[in-house]
């Protein structure tokens, strides 16, 4: 099996021009169901940007062994390469080196969303190892203080000013453009502090920087108030995974998000289990882009 990057086959009609469009369309139908308040913009958003030929690959071993076989010539069998990015919000924390550990052990690439809380500080070393250990690290915020952030577009840059200055001695971070909304992209709690319009605001800021944003598809619903088991928290990302090739899994590192650990193991299990590969965000995109 290999990836199909030199486009061959991709024009419309051909198999693979069949699965892509196939594909484009689950991707479209994909999101709004783990955040029910999902926008147009975001979904086009997913449409445009989502990296289509790296989830295109002939299974050339196989299907052209097959087809000389049957005297078909060149096969042009394809499949969807399926992919899962675990994410984890919020961190570092007293998990994160569990966290680590786990991934390591599952040789598993996650991508971190971090903020710069009080709490954090103590386990930015951590970053470092992280990234040695081939995990993405990426801005999430300084503060993850709703009224502050999303106070005004101002606001927001500042507290992200402030979690680069935070995260400059431990990494590179002219190094680090992918960032995630506190709340999702879609989140209305910030239209109570910088009115209807603040997050179309802050995604054309965004892009204007030349960052990257990005939501999520799956839920593992760890960090809410119901406090789930490591049980429900598999549950709640297979229930949510069903029928998606393409997994980009909302989980938490926090200190209260022990159970997210104890089901981690199992989580990554089950992926690999159904077929799925893991990378980090910026993996996914890079392939996509050829690099
Ligand atoms: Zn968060």
């Amino acid at each position: 099996m290999r990836q199909n990057k030199n486009g061959k086959g991709g024009a419309p009609g051909t198999p693979v021009g069949w699965a892509l469009l196939v594909l484009l369309c689950a991707v479209a139908l994909l999101l709004g169901r783990c955040v029910a308040e999902q926008t147009q913009r975001t979904a086009a958003k997913w449409e445009t940007t989502i990296p289509n030929d790296y989830f295109a690959v002939r299974a050339t071993a196989n299907a052209e062994a097959e087809a000389e076989e049957s005297g078909e010539g060149e096969a042009e069998e394809v499949m969807m390469l399926k992919i899962a990015c675990l994410t984890f919000d919020d961190g570092p924390s007293s998990n994160t080196q569990a966290i680590l550990d786990i991934l390591k052990e599952a040789d598993v690439p996650a991508t971190f969303f971090v903020t710069a809380q009080e709490a954090n500080l103590p386990y930015y070393p951590l970053l470092k190892t992280a990234v040695a250990e081939g995990h993405q690290i990426a801005m999430h915020s300084a503060s993850h203080k709703y009224s502050q952030i999303y106070a005004d577009p101002s606001a927001f840059w500042l507290d992200i000013k402030a979690l680069r200055t935070a995260l400059e001695p431990y990494l590179p971070v002219a190094g680090i453009h992918w960032l995630r909304f506190p709340g999702g992209s879609t989140n209305t709690v910030s239209h109570r502090y910088g009115g209807r319009n603040i997050m179309k605001t802050l995604i054309a800021q965004t892009e204007e920087k030349g960052y990257e944003w990005i939501d999520w598809n799956v839920c593992g619903e760890d960090a809410t108030a119901s406090h789930p088991d490591a049980d429900r928290i598999l549950k709640n990302i297979q229930r949510d995974s069903n029928g998606r090739d393409v997994c980009v899994v909302l989980l938490h590192d926090t200190k209260a998000t022990g159970q997210t650990v104890k089901a981690l193991p199992a989580i990554i299990a089950w992926y690999k289990e159904n077929g799925y590969n893991f990378c980090t965000v910026e993996q996914m995109y890079e392939a996509r882009d050829g690099g």
